[in-house]
């Protein structure tokens, strides 16, 4: 069984998860404002691995005998200062995310709970990989500069992600 404190702690993270989501729907939307589909397809994606990651958790408490409370999810932002701006915050978000389950663990130690050590290891492991990912946006899209020409051409890199 979970404790309260866990229990709340998780509640929170699933929040986290579906506002990473909905942050990443609102930047496909900003994408497909630009005429930049590769980006709006990868932030679309993104969009949908985030909700795997609320379910996951989600999943896990339900297993643990827990409750889950859904609570409302904040507006994302809606524009953007640049496609460079939007990655910029992609990796920002993505290391708040990271210090979150950092967090978690803490108190899964702190709690002696091992089951919940063992399920948030996955997520510790993701979080490389969504950091990883998001650095090599930025520095894509610094090379690329703002000239519209190159912008197009790496967004047309885009339209095929690698996990696909
Ligand atoms: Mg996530």
């Amino acid at each position: 069984m979970l404790s309260k404190t866990m229990q709340d702690a998780l509640n929170e993270q699933i929040n986290k998860e579906l506002y990473s989501a909905y942050l990443y729907l609102s930047m496909s939307a900003y994408f497909e404002s630009l005429s930049m589909p590769g980006s709006a397809k990868w932030m679309r994606a993104q969009h949908d691995e985030e909700h795997t990651h609320a379910n996951k958790i989600f999943d896990y408490v339900n297993d643990r005998g827990g409750r889950v409370v859904l609570k409302a999810i904040d507006a994302p932002q809606v524009e953007f200062k640049s496609p460079l701006a939007a990655w910029e915050m992609v990796l920002e978000h993505e290391r708040k995310v990271t210090a979150s389950i950092h967090k978690l663990y803490e108190l899964a130690l702190a709690e002696k709970d091992y089951a919940t050590q063992a399920m948030l290891k996955w997520f510790i492991d993701e979080q490389v990989e969504e950091e990883k990912n998001a650095m090599l946006m930025v520095e894509r899209f610094k090379q690329a500069g703002d000239n519209p020409a190159t912008l197009l051409i790496l967004d047309a890199h885009f339209t095929k992600r690698d996990d696909e």
